[in-house]
C-alpha cells in the first residue's frame, strides 16, 4: 500500500550498475553537469552550448549534416519524429522487423496513414539485404526503407551501409534506428549516406535517458520541404524546431528546452569526442572479448552469430533449469547489479548484458561474472 503522503521523504536511489539494455551507467561528469545553475533556455550562455551539442553530435553521427540536434524526448520522440516528417499519408515505405524496435517502426508507418511493407527475419538474425532488395523490387512505389542498426532486443547488428545503399539504387530514403549503435559500433551517416538517423542519450552515451539526438541529410530535408500534408504532431514538426536550434542568431521560443539535460549531454558527448569514437568502438569490441571469455567459462551461450554481434548488448542463453527472474533479482538485491531479461519472442530465454559506454569497463565485467557464477553454483 503507497505510504501517506504526509510521511513522503526525498528519494534516495541505491547506487546500482546498470548492465542492462539501458539506461546505462552514466560518466559522474555527466551527473554532476545536471546539478549546475540552470540558465534561461534563451539564454545566449546557453545557445552557445547548444551550437557546441551540435557540433558534438555532428562528431558522434560523423556527418557534416547541419540539421543535427537532440529532440526533447526519449528514443521513441526521435523514432517519431523521422516518420512523421518523412512520411506522409498513402506513401508505402519498407520496414525491416527482427526484433522489438522494427514493429514499433511499422506502428509509427501505419498511424501516419502510410503502407508499410514488412521485411521479416528471425530475432537474432541481421536484417537480409536480399530480402529487402526483393521487396524494393516488388515496389517501385516505396520511397522509404526504415530499419534498426542495432536491434536492442536481441543483440544483432545489421549492414547499415549495405541497406542504405540498396534504398538509394531503388530511389528510396532511409530511416535508421541507431539508438544503441550511436558510440557503441561504428555508424557513418554520411559516408553510408544515411538518410533521417535517430538515437537516445541513455546508451553508450551514458547521459541521462530523456534525449534523442537526430540527423537529418540535405535529401531527407528536400522530402520534407516538398511534403503536401502539414505534420500531423505539431510538437515534432522539425520545420518549427529548427527555429529554435538554428545557429543563424534568430533562435525563436518552440518549447522550454530541458536545459540541465542537456548541460548532460553535452558533458557526455564531450566525454565521447576526448576519447575520440574510433578509440571508444574499439573499447566497446575489446570488453565485449572480455566479457564472451568469462561467460564462455561458465557455459552460457550467446543468442546471435558471432559476426552480427552488437558488442555493447550481448544476449545470452539462460542456461537449462535455471529460474530467469529469480537470478536477476538475486543480482539485484545482493550486488546492486541490473542485468536485462528478454523481450518478445526471447522472453524468459535470454538475458541482455549490457556494456555500454561508461558500463564498458572490467570492473563492471568482473562484478557480472563473480556475480553470475555465484548465483548459478
Ligand atoms: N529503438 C531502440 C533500438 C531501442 O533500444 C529503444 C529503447 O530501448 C528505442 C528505440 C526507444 O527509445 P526510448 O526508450 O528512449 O524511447
Amino acid at each position: 500500500m503507497a505510504r501517506a503522503i504526509s510521511d513522503i521523504q526525498s528519494f534516495q536511489p541505491v547506487a546500482r550498475t546498470l548492465m542492462g539494455p539501458g539506461p546505462s551507467d552514466i560518466y559522474p561528469s555527466v551527473l554532476q553537469s545536471l546539478s549546475k545553475p540552470t540558465l534561461g533556455h534563451l539564454d545566449p550562455l546557453f545557445i552557445g552550448m547548444m551550437d557546441e551539442v551540435k557540433q558534438l553530435l555532428q562528431y558522434a553521427f560523423q556527418t557534416e549534416n547541419p540539421f543535427t540536434i537532440a529532440v526533447s524526448a526519449p528514443g521513441s520522440a526521435g523514432m517519431e519524429a523521422c516518420f512523421v516528417n518523412l512520411v506522409e499519408p498513402g506513401d508505402t515505405v519498407i520496414v525491416c522487423r527482427n526484433g522489438v524496435f522494427g514493429d514499433r517502426m511499422r506502428e509509427n508507418v501505419e498511424r501516419c496513414g502510410a503502407h508499410a511493407v514488412m521485411v521479416d527475419d528471425a530475432w537474432g538474425d541481421p536484417v537480409n539485404p536480399e530480402k529487402v532488395e526483393a521487396a524494393l523490387k516488388a515496389h517501385p512505389e516505396a520511397s522509404i526503407v526504415a530499419f534498426v542498426h542495432a536491434e536492442t532486443s536481441t543483440g544483432a547488428c545489421s549492414d547499415a551501409q549495405a541497406l542504405a545503399t540498396l534504398a538509394r539504387e531503388h530511389g528510396c530514403l532511409t530511416i535508421v534506428d541507431a539508438v544503441t549503435s550511436l558510440g557503441g559500433v561504428p555508424l557513418k551517416v554520411d559516408e553510408w549516406q544515411l538518410d533521417a538517423v535517430y538515437s537516445g542519450s541513455q546508451k553508450c552515451l551514458s547521459c541521462v535517458p530523456g534525449l534523442s539526438p537526430v540527423t537529418f541529410s540535405p535529401r531527407a530535408i528536400e522530402k520534407m520541404q516538398a511534403r503536401t500534408h502539414k505534420v500531423q504532431s505539431w510538437f515534432l514538426d522539425q520545420s518549427l524546431v529548427l527555429g529554435y536550434w538554428s545557429g543563424d542568431g534568430k533562435r525563436s521560443y518552440h518549447h522550454t528546452a530541458p536545459v540541465n539535460s542537456l548541460y548532460a549531454l553535452h558533458e557526455a558527448l564531450l566525454r565521447l569526442y576526448q576519447e575520440g569514437i574510433e578509440n571508444a568502438w574499439q573499447r566497446h569490441r575489446t570488453m565485449h572479448q572480455r566479457l564472451k571469455a568469462g561467460l564462455d567459462n561458465l557455459g552460457i551461450g550467446f543468442v546471435v552469430d558471432e559476426p552480427y554481434r552488437l558488442p555493447q548488448l550481448n544476449a545470452v542463453y539462460i542456461p537449462e533449469g535455471v529460474d530467469d527472474a529469480a537470478v536477476r533479482q538475486h543480482l539485484l538485491n545482493t550486488y546492486n547489479l541490473e542485468i536485462g531479461a528478454g523481450l518478445g519472442d526471447l522472453a524468459g530465454k535470454a538475458w541482455r548484458i549490457g556494456l555500454m559506454g561508461y558500463g564498458a569497463r572490467d570492473e563492471n565485467i568482473a562484478l557480472c561474472l563473480k556475480a553470475l557464477e555465484e548465483a548459478l553454483r
